[in-house]
């Protein structure tokens, strides 16, 4: 799981966030800022996460979780053109201030062509993932922490619908899909980074 690995997560997802209004930069490169915080036992996480995010610009989505020692811990994902990274840098750490309590484990840069590989080595074969851009790459990984394919992410995303031949109220995107059934039960998150 490339979220898993890229950040150092174990443990298991609780929540996540996505950005459906977050914007792409058709035509530039792009790069991602992903932050890794923990916080303590009493904080309730989607609270502080939600919090977090309504202080950051450029946000794409987010995920939830507590490791097998029982920390809860928190990816928040931003993005922006090439040559933004001081931007990205400076929002993070002025939406981190704006929120006690959190503490930032980790910085990880993230650029389109290790998204689009990843894609490309789980399989995805029928819609080029480079041209759909980063935001919706990176609501591909928040899907896959929930236990839904890359490939099939990738796939889909053109339809708006995670499960075509399924019954179910239609979120209009994959992710939101995904993190839905999530939340039904009806899709699992598959702990453990991938070998
Ligand atoms: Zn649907």
């Amino acid at each position: 799981m490339f979220l898993a690995s890229y950040c150092d997560l174990e443990g298991r997802t609780t929540g996540a966030f996505t950005n459906s209004n977050a914007g792409s930069f058709v035509g530039d490169d792009e790069i991602a800022l992903l932050t890794k915080v923990e916080m303590a036992d009493d904080r309730h996480a989607d609270t502080e996460v939600g919090y977090l995010l309504s202080a950051l610009g450029g946000w794409v989505g987010a995920v939830v979780g507590r490791d097998s020692a029982g920390t809860q811990f928190a990816v928040v994902m931003q993005h922006g053109p090439v040559g933004a990274e001081a931007d990205l840098s400076t929002m993070a750490d002025q939406a981190l201030e704006a929120v006690a309590g959190l503490i930032v484990v980790e910085h990880y840069w993230l650029d389109l062509m290790e998204l689009v590989s990843h894609y490309m080595v789980h399989g995805a074969g029928i819609v080029e993932p480079k041209s759909l851009g980063m935001v919706p790459l990176l609501h591909g990984l928040i899907s896959e922490m929930a236990g839904y394919e890359p490939a099939e992410y990738i796939e889909r995303f053109p339809s708006g619908c995670a499960y075509p031949d399924r019954d179910h109220q239609c979120e209009g995107s994959v992710v939101n899909d995904v993190l839905r059934a999530w939340q039904d039960g009806q899709q699992s998150y598959r702990p453990g980074p991938e070998a």
